[in-house]
């Protein structure tokens, strides 16, 4: 039998659970996910960009024009925070995979954290000066950066389970 020529990468399959996680995000305009995985390929952690817990993300705003109060740059918390925030388990020694390059808020605490390798896909906001301050202190510390040469596309839809029979006691 022929090998199978379209199995994932680990670094591909991570990268496909940051995006399954992103599918959880309510922001309308951006939706990024994040996983932490240890040195054994052991998932430690998952986040996705939101509002913080018991902040209502119906009643925060989602705008991204507007006086700061008005937006969600007062508000939300980035999905590579929320991974790390998350984690039950430490993370330092491992691996993040992130669909989005961070931005120096998260490089801060990607570095405090002790995470040593940083595995992103998109580096859209290259030329912000936040994304520059971001790599001028992950290259600092040491902090690995891979852009990986793939991209995951995942085709997620929900329909109603033919298989499903509410059952009444
Ligand atoms: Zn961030």
């Amino acid at each position: 039998m022929d090998e199978r020529k379209d199995v994932l990468s680990w670094d591909e399959y991570f990268m496909g659970l940051a995006h399954l996680s992103a599918l959880r995000s309510k922001d309308p305009n951006t939706q990024v996910g994040a996983a932490i995985v240890d040195e054994n390929h052991r998932v430690v952690s998952v986040g996705y960009n939101g509002m913080p817990k018991g902040c209502d993300d119906k009643v925060f705003p989602w705008a991204r024009e507007g006086k700061l109060l008005d937006t969600k740059y007062a508000f939300v918390v980035h999905a590579e925070l929320n991974a790390i925030l998350n984690s039950k388990w430490p993370v330092a020694g491992c691996t993040l995979y992130v669909s989005l390059f961070p931005c120096n808020e998260c490089a801060k605490a990607i570095i405090q954290s002790g995470i040593r390798r940083i595995v992103y896909e998109s580096d859209k906001y290259a030329d912000s000066e936040t994304t520059r301050a971001s790599k001028q202190m992950l290259k600092a510390a040491g902090v690995e950066l891979k852009q990986l040469d793939t991209k995951i596309i995942l085709s997620v839809t929900k329909e109603p389970n033919p298989e499903y029979n509410e059952k009444k006691a």
